[in-house]
C-alpha cells in the first residue's frame, strides 16, 4: 500500500530519529562492551523478521494505552504487522511487511538502522535467540 505524501514524510523522519537513536546505540555497545559476545552468522531465514519482539520496561508494559501506542508506533514507522503480545516476557511480537516470500529482506539496502543493529549483546542477562537463528552468544573468556 503507498502511503500519502504527508505520512510517508512523517514516517521518514519518525524512521530517521530512530536511526540516529540506533546508531548510538551501537557507538554504546562499544565503549560499553557487555560480558557476552554475538557469534555465529545470518542463515536468511527471515525467522528474526517473522518473530520481532519489542520489550517495554514494567512501567511502560503496566500501562495499556502506552502499549497500544508502541505497538501503533512500529505499524507505521517501520510497517510491521502486529501479531500477539506475551505478557510474561513484556514483549510485543510483530511481522514485517518488507519480509519476500523467500525470506529475504526486500528493502535489504535501505533497511532500517534497527535491523542492521540485529543481533545485539544485551546489557543484563544472556541474549536470547529465535529457534533456526544462526546466531548464538557466548560469555567473554568461554570458547566460541
Ligand atoms: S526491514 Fe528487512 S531486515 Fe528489517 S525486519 Fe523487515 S524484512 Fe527484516
Amino acid at each position: 500500500m503507498t502511503l500519502p505524501l504527508h505520512l510517508y514524510l512523517l514516517r521518514s523522519l519518525l524512521r530517521t530519529i530512530r536511526n540516529i537513536d540506533g546508531r548510538l546505540s551501537t557507538l554504546f555497545g562499544k565503549l560499553f562492551p557487555t560480558e557476552y559476545k554475538i557469534r555465529g552468522t545470518c542463515l536468511q531465514r527471515g525467522v528474526c523478521c517473522q518473530n520481532i519482539a519489542i520489550q517495554l520496561s514494567p512501567g511502560f508494559w503496566r500501562r495499556p494505552w502506552i502499549r497500544r501506542w508502541s505497538q501503533r508506533y512500529y505499524e507505521f514507522v517501520y510497517n510491521f504487522t502486529f501479531k500477539h503480545e506475551e505478557p510474561e516476557l513484556k514483549v510485543i511480537l510483530f511481522r514485517c511487511n518488507y519480509l519476500t516470500e523467500n525470506g529475504k529482506c526486500g528493502i535489504y539496502s535501505s533497511r532500517p538502522q534497527i535491523c542492521r543493529n540485529y543481533p545485539t549483546p544485551r546489557h543484563f542477562g544472556r541474549p536470547a535467540f529465535l529457534p533456526g537463528c544462526g546466531y548464538h552468544a557466548v560469555k567473554t573468556g568461554d570458547p566460541s
